[in-house]
């Protein structure tokens, strides 16, 4: 399946819940939101189902996200059944690894390939600031966990926000001295207005790196290219990466979709832009149709972001399947 763009849409992120067991700032609003009603999550067999769809149309690596992901009570059954879908290369996991200790073995059983996990600094203070929860001691349990069990890859995201010090990030990056596993520096989005300010940015961050760990040297990209650029660094076990999200836009080889855990396909991280499938689904639709909607939506992909969230561009003028639903980082999954 290609955009207008001619780019190959073969990675969707699923979100399969808004739940989250932490509260980032720079991702939930500070206030208690209003959680969604069960009956409005996808069930596991309408996910399965979709993935089945989007494989179809050329689909071929899918990542569990959320809100927390490990907050779903059947995400083993999520992940086993994607896994069942014929297409499917490769399956991922983004978490916050609070949970991971006890799941990681029934989830590597289920399927999961990868294993993504968010921690944005080392020290316990400072977790708690960040996440306005004291769970970081299940955090790095997690971690080592995912460490101790033969996942194909396992790899730790640190998001640059304006509330980070360069030593929440440099103790995170100090963590692939020892431990076999990529340390991604994710440039902070504008998404909430709960987190303002100025965020460093990325090459102001490898210049700090190189200062405390010495030359970073660019590594060969493994294949299938993500938005991350790698380095590695003298005697580190785990290379170092970049996620320039701000600073250098990746957009013209974006290969990906979003599904919302209410099954909203979202087109773009920073659009409230897509095609609500649960109606469609629910609705009595034959794969066929939902296939095409799919693609009709995907016409509708933007070319690129402009660097911070925008509304719904179009979508009023055009079919009325076309969602307007404001959705925060934790509802898209990231
Ligand atoms: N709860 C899981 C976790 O934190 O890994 C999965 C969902 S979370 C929304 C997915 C990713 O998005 C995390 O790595 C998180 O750090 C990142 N993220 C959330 N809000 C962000 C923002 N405003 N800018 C950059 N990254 C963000
Ligand atoms: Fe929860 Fe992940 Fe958002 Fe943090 S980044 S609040 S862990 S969904």
């Amino acid at each position: 399946m290609k955009d207008p763009f001619g780019r190959s849409i073969e990675y969707l992120r699923v979100s399969v819940t808004d739940r989250c067991n932490l509260r980032c700032g720079y991702c939930m609003p500070q206030e208690d939101m209003p959680m969604l009603p069960h009956t409005e999550i996808l069930q596991y067999e309408e996910i399965e189902r979709l993935v089945g769809i989007m494989a179809g149309l050329g689909v071929k690596r899918v990542r569990l996200t959320g809100g927390e992901p490990l907050m779903r009570k059947d995400i083993e059954r999520v992940a086993a059944g994607i896994k069942r879908v014929k297409g499917i290369e490769f399956l991922g996991l983004t978490t916050n690894a609070v949970l991971l200790a006890d799941k990681a073995e029934t989830l590597l059983e289920a399927g999961i390939d990868g294993v993504n996990i968010s921690l944005d600094t080392t020290s316990l203070e400072r977790y708690e600031l960040f996440t306005r929860r004291n769970t970081f001691a299940q955090a790095m349990q997690g971690l080592q966990k995912a460490l101790s069990l033969p996942f194909a890859s396992v790899k730790i995201n640190c998001v640059l926000s304006p509330q980070s010090l360069p030593a929440d990030w440099l103790g995170v990056i100090k963590l692939a001295q020892t431990l076999p596993a990529d340390v991604r520096l994710i440039e902070w989005m504008p998404m909430t207005t709960d987190t303002q300010g100025a965020a460093v940015q990325a090459p102001e961050a490898l210049r700090t790196i190189e200062e405390h760990f010495g030359t970073l040297t660019p590594a060969k990209q493994t294949a299938p290219a993500g938005p991350a650029e790698y380095w590695t660094l003298p005697g580190f076990l785990g290379r170092v990466g970049v996620i320039h999200a701000m600073s250098k836009c990746f957009c013209t080889s974006c290969n990906r979709v979003r599904l919302t855990a209410v099954g909203d396909l979202k087109l773009c991280l920073f659009y409230d832009e897509g095609i609500a499938l649960k109606p469609l689904l629910r609705g009595g639709m034959a794969n066929e149709e939902i296939a095409s909607a799919i693609t009709q939506a995907v016409a509708r992909k933007p070319l690129r972001h402009q660097g911070k969230k925008m509304g719904a561009a179009g979508a009023a003028a055009s079919a009325t399947s076309l969602i307007d639903r404001p959705c925060g980082m934790y509802r898209v999954g990231g």
